[in-house]
């Protein structure tokens, strides 16, 4: 496929089914507007096809998906603005106080760091207080799931990210 002319309602339907079984699996809700979900599904199998990851369709990926991991859907982002703004940076996650109507969604300010501040928090920490911990720490960036083991787990049992989404957190 080269254009999103060639994604068909089809494609875009069963990845909405995904998503939103997934979601629900894990306590997220989609956004309840159908038709502003299936456009942002739309970005995500564009990105799908152009990067062969499934970048944020409201954001510049670079192509590179070492550096574009933080914008994966779904981003590294997404929790942190759902506690502060009831929705993810696109709103196709939303809290249940704006499903049910009991607040409204504003604008919502890009909160991904610059490659500086990305790279630092990267960096980890092998020890604490100066003594070595039997075992690194690992952190999913997606949902802040924590686990002490030699390696990150293959997939977050929290939000199921995949491997690459862990960071060393000491
Ligand atoms: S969770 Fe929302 S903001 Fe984050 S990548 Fe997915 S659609 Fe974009």
């Amino acid at each position: 496929m080269s254009n999103t002319d060639e994604i068909t309602q089809e494609q875009v339907e069963l990845f909405y089914k995904k998503l939103k079984s997934d979601a629900e699996t894990n306590g997220y809700l989609l956004n309840p507007d159908t038709g502003f979900v299936y456009d942002l599904i739309r970005g995500l199998l564009t990105n799908i096809q152009r990067y062969g990851y499934q970048a944020c369709p409201c954001r510049l990926a670079s192509g590179n998906k070492t550096a574009d991991l933080d914008l994966i859907c779904p981003c590294d982002y997404r929790d942190s603005d759902l506690n502060d703004y009831d929705a993810c940076y696109c709103a196709l996650y939303i809290t249940k106080d704006v499903a049910e109507g009991k607040k409204k969604l504003s604008s919502i300010p890009d909160r991904r760091l610059n490659e500086e501040q990305r790279n630092l928090r990267n960096s980890g920490q092998t020890e604490t207080a100066g003594k070595p911990l039997p075992y690194p720490v690992w952190r999913c960036k997606v949902c802040g799931y924590l686990a002490a083991r030699t390696d990150p787990p293959g997939v977050c049992p929290v939000c199921k990210a995949t491997k690459e989404r862990f960071e060393r957190f000491m």
